[in-house]
């Protein structure tokens, strides 16, 4: 399940951390930051008017998408958390502190899952009282305080969706454990970008994937460093040589020694017209980890007028061409590896 999410400069959350929190826990449900700019410009938010105010880009983005959600904490018209139509969600956490003592990402975050829950997966109905679980109206908004700290669906709800072929789904499952992250944060009080348990589950999680080995020119250095920065912040662990590679270490010694923990190879392209292929030890390499079954991806990145060139054995494999800056192309590659 692919998510674009968008949070504007009104809540104070560090979208990346916020992206990783959810990573952290799930494979299948993963959230892209939407490239394209967006602003909510008036003091009210009417769902209709602003979605009609999107912009042809940030349209594109959203197509390759399952849902979007947009979160802000300008007051809706209405008074509601969320609005939504055809998988396009507008989050509204206004008047945020007079709801409840806890932070604002953890708000964020219980939102989406009940959103997806509800919505998406449509486990179970509304409760029109406030009894913890997920599926809570809310009519008195001061109940997300109970529903964060409980952050669960209850029993009514999933036998109500026995059917429902989401409920023995890792998405699921997985939802599920972003629930417990949550209400254990908030029964103590913690961001969960800040939570030392999460960074627990966070740092078992790294040790245990697969990295992906970024094989690139040191000419295209800024960029392949940019690069590396998206995929981590998305939890995807990567093997960039100044990262791994200690002053007098030799990289090949290096990665021989961790070649059992590469999962996948992007071969990046970039303008220095030179390819990291025509080194032999890389191509050495290359060739080991197709051996292995690795992922290899090659990925074009630099100038969007500049045609890459592709030597020979590269052709047979699915390019990512993330010289266009809108973003789709990354989120493609980072489920691509993600899977
Ligand atoms: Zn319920």
């Amino acid at each position: 399940m692919r998510i674009a999410i968008g949070i504007d400069n009104t809540i104070p959350l560090h979208i990346p951390s916020f992206m990783q929190f959810f990573h952290t826990h799930s494979k299948f449900i993963t959230l892209h930051e939407i490239g394209s700019k967006f602003r909510f410009e008036s003091d009210e938010v009417s769902y209709n008017d602003e979605i009609s105010k999107f912009s042809q880009p940030l349209r594109d983005e959203l197509k390759s998408m399952d849902m979007a959600i947009f979160a802000t904490a300008i007051p809706y018209e209405n008074n509601y958390f969320f609005e939504g139509i055809d998988d396009i969600y507008i989050l509204s956490l206004s008047g945020w502190s007079y709801l409840t003592g806890l932070p604002m990402s953890n708000g964020v975050a219980y939102l989406i899952c009940q959103i997806i829950i509800k919505y998406q997966m449509q486990i179970g109905g509304n409760h029109d009282n406030t009894t913890g679980c997920i599926n809570d109206f809310f009519w008195d908004k001061t109940g997300i305080d109970i529903g964060m700290r409980t952050a669960f669906v209850c029993d009514r709800c999933k036998t109500a969706s026995a059917e429902n072929e989401y409920l023995e789904s890792q998405e699921f499952k997985e939802i599920t454990s972003i629930l417990n992250s949550i209400s254990s944060a908030c029964r103590r009080d913690v961001d969960i970008l800040s939570d030392p348990e999460t960074k627990k589950i966070e740092q078992n999680t790294l040790k245990e994937s697969p990295a992906t080995f970024l094989c690139h020119n040191n000419q295209d250095k800024a960029q392949v460093r940019t690069l590396n920065e998206a995929l981590k912040n998305v939890g995807i662990r990567t093997w960039l040589d100044e990262e791994q590679i200690g002053p007098g270490d030799i990289w090949q010694k290096v990665l021989e020694d961790t070649i059992s923990g590469i999962g996948s190879c992007l071969i990046i392209v970039g303008n220095s017209g030179l390819g990291p292929w025509q080194d032999i030890e890389r191509r050495a390499f290359i060739s080991e980890f197709a051996n292995r079954n690795c992922k290899i991806i090659p990925v074009i990145i630099g100038n969007p007028e500049r045609p890459p060139e592709l030597p020979l054995f590269l052709k047979q494999f699915q390019w990512a061409d993330l010289r266009n800056p809108d973003g789709r192309q990354l989120a493609k590659l980072i489920s691509a590896l993600q899977v």
